[in-house]
């Protein structure tokens, strides 16, 4: 197959034939028809996840058709159009039985314990617990959700439980951020985004963000306390940078919730916790792993209702062979909104 392989951390990878895969025996091998490329995909291209060994294929936000079964899989058949979230969960650990399979401790990742989706094909572990079957959705549609959108819902609607008429704030206007306020926004909370991308607010505009601030200068907390009357009831880092995470927690009224959803990889430096904060002010501080399958209709059923306006979001389509580019453009203006790859040789 054809496949976008990392040879050396943060060089350009290339696009080369490597062995088909095969599946496991609970697992699956899909053929990619669409997959997005996401910021954790370039921290994995820049060695910044342990979990990464070379030569590595990225991709975890894919959708496509069973071409291959392993023996133990019971719910699923070759020609199955399906997608499946990040974490390919284990299904039998104590955080499986709890429904929580986002944190699943046997789980695997395509594109970071494994080879993923930037690919012709890709293995999918344990398909019975972790694959979602398309139905109608295309698969563009499926890998642009990829893990942002689902990231973004869990954390907004679950793991901050934002209520409407809410003050939040969104550090971070890319593919998770946008999600996160277009989710935001379609629960009826008011949201002020931050990015020093002008192109990166006018799109957080464009999603339903009352104000899109620039974090340049003297930063973005006092605006944001100032115009919320006393903070954010709930506010989001949706890059994974210290600063961000930082002015993030700084920018909530008493008793808000931080949500970390940008990762912030230890190879990448830890960030500086504000913690006499967290504590006079009773701040919650927590983080937002991905969203497990069985949530899935919950999240389609927002896109469905055309709440969340996913086709603004995704910005770019490209053929398998651009992916290279691609990855080394994800943190430039190019790259605002979702990119997704469709298979080699697409004409665009
Ligand atoms: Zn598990
Ligand atoms: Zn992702």
């Amino acid at each position: 197959m054809r496949a976008v392989v990392v040879e050396s951390f943060g060089k350009v990878p290339r696009v080369v034939d490597v062995p088909d895969p095969a599946p496991p025996a609970h697992g699956v091998v899909v053929a990619v028809e669409a997959t997005g490329v996401c910021r954790s995909d370039w921290h994995a291209w820049q060695g910044h996840d342990p979990d990464v060994v070379l030569p590595h294929v990225p991709g975890h936000e894919l959708a496509g058709a069973v071409v291959a079964v392993g023996g133990d899989v019971r719910r699923w058949a070759v020609g199955d159009r399906v997608t499946t979230p990040f974490v390919t969960a284990c299904g039998t650990c104590p955080e499986c039985a709890a429904g929580q399979q986002q944190v699943c401790r046997g789980q695997t990742q395509p594109g970071f314990t494994g080879w993923g989706s930037f690919a012709e094909l890709v293995a999918l572990d344990h398909a019975d617990v972790n694959l979602f079957d398309l139905g109608e959705l295309p698969a563009t549609t499926a890998a642009a959700l990829g893990c942002r959108v689902a990231t973004a819902f869990r954390a907004v609607t679950d793991v901050a439980a934002v209520r409407a008429g809410e003050w939040v704030a969104v550090h971070g206007c890319g593919g998770v951020g946008l999600s996160t306020i277009g989710v935001a926004v379609a629960g009826g909370a008011r949201v002020i985004a931050i990015d020093p991308s002008p192109d990166a607010r006018q799109l957080a505009r464009d999603f339903g963000a009352e104000a899109a601030l620039d974090p340049a200068g003297t930063g973005p907390v006092d605006e944001i306390v100032e115009r919320t009357e006393g903070g954010a009831h709930a506010s989001f880092d949706a890059v994974g940078l210290a600063a961000t995470c930082e002015a993030s927690i700084r920018c909530l009224r008493r008793r808000g919730r931080h949500v970390q959803i940008g990762l912030l990889p230890a190879a990448a430096g830890r960030p500086v916790v504000p913690m006499d904060l967290v504590i006079a002010r009773e701040l919650q501080v927590l983080g937002s792993h991905g969203m497990a399958a069985h949530d899935y209709p919950r999240l389609l059923a927002l896109v469905g209702s055309g709440r969340f306006p996913l086709d603004r979001l995704l910005t770019r389509t490209l053929p398998l062979e651009a992916g290279p580019a691609a990855l080394a453009e994800v943190n430039t203006a190019t790259a605002a909104g979702v990119t997704v790859l469709l298979p080699a040789g697409t004409t665009i």
